[in-house]
């Protein structure tokens, strides 16, 4: 597809640690097409933020081992020299972490950092990086920015620091941003703010963003396609309308399930996953979601503890799990839609 700007395929990262080789991403792929937003969900340690920093380069060469391959508008990322990945971060390709705060440097001021970026990637003199500044934080809604573009981070509420990292990200216009947990540090007020925020820059900018999130509420709100990773891998992917209306994954279920109703409804009860997540340095046979799955004795034989499912269909929406279409389908309709309400 001409309009695919990232194309990720048989993603490996692979960490040695003195216990063994920690599989954090073991075999990702899909694309992301221009302008739409990827939402990648799954709990702590399923590999979304480690399969991110790949995009950017950013793991240390000598302890992780980087395979596959990652096509970038073209450019191929995986073993690509450092001085070309320089060029693309924080230009082609930005990033917004979970706290603006360890982001931010308190030594500069707010101003003085969305314009040495400016600066750094587009070679404008001190006085149209500053006009930028300004220009930037107008957009992502600090009041009197002509004033506040002088004020340290911690002038800033929490709030205003995240539109800062967002004015950071997006002023050399991106084409892709990355956003790992942009509001889990963010009351909920400002979290639908700054929610609302990216998806109007990214109708202005046409950024296509990935979205990394525990958080399938989030997902609903802003993602157009998503993908469910458990244990380096993906287990689900489609539409956010295919995924939330007709999830067939029972770790989707569980992620759902997990979640205050997406209807509103506050009597339906909250029901976490239960158990924990798997051992990247020995990972269970099979699917590595059997241990903590409540739907194996529908498979026929030991096939969940033998035998690694694939992803099927290869596209659309598809899921990893040796359950039938059929009893995908019936299980959901039966069993897991009246628990989410
Ligand atoms: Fe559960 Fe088996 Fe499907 Fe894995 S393959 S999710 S263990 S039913």
């Amino acid at each position: 597809m001409n309009d695919v700007i990232l194309s990720v395929r048989d993603l490996k990262v692979h960490f040695s640690t003195e216990d063994g080789v920690v599989k954090a991403v073991d075999g990702l792929s899909y694309d992301l097409t221009k302008g739409r937003t990827l939402g990648i969900v799954g709990e702590s340690g399923s590999g979304k933020s480690v399969s991110n920093l790949a995009i950017l380069g950013l793991h240390n060469p000598e302890k992780t081992a980087v395979s596959g391959e990652i096509t970038f508008e073209g450019k191929q990322l995986v073993g690509a020299r450092e001085s070309e990945l320089q060029r693309l971060r924080g230009n082609q390709i930005s990033m917004i972490f979970q706290d603006p705060l360890t982001s931010l440097s308190p030594y500069y001021t707010v101003g003085e950092q969305i314009a040495e970026t400016y600066r750094r990637h587009t070679g404008a003199g001190k006085s149209q990086a500053r006009k930028r500044a300004i220009e930037m934080l107008t957009k992502v809604g600090i009041p009197q920015p002509d004033r506040r573009v002088d004020d340290y981070p911690h002038q800033f509420s929490g709030g205003m620091r995240q539109r800062a990292m967002i004015a950071i990200a997006l002023c050399c216009d991106p084409a892709l941003l990355i956003a790992d947990e942009p509001t889990t540090a963010l009351d909920v007020t400002v979290q639908a703010q700054i929610l609302d925020l990216l998806r109007d820059l990214q109708s202005e900018f046409n950024t296509a963003i990935i979205l990394i999130t525990h958080d399938m509420g989030v997902v609903a709100q802003m993602a157009d396609d998503v993908l469910v990773m458990y244990a380096g891998r993906c287990v689900e992917r489609g539409t956010v309308r295919d995924v939330l209306k007709a999830p067939e994954h029972p770790y989707s279920w569980g992620l759902l399930s997990s979640i205050p109703s997406l209807s509103g409804d506050v009597e339906v009860p909250l029901v976490p996953v239960r158990g924990t997540p798997p051992s990247l340095i020995d990972p269970p046979s099979g699917c590595p979601f059997h241990p903590r799955c409540d739907f194996r004795s529908r498979v026929p034989g030991d096939l969940c503890v033998t035998k690694r499912p694939d992803l099927e269909p290869a596209r659309g929406h598809g899921s990893a799990c040796h359950l039938s279409t059929s009893d995908k389908r019936l299980i959901f309709t039966e069993e897991i839609q009246q628990r989410l309400g």
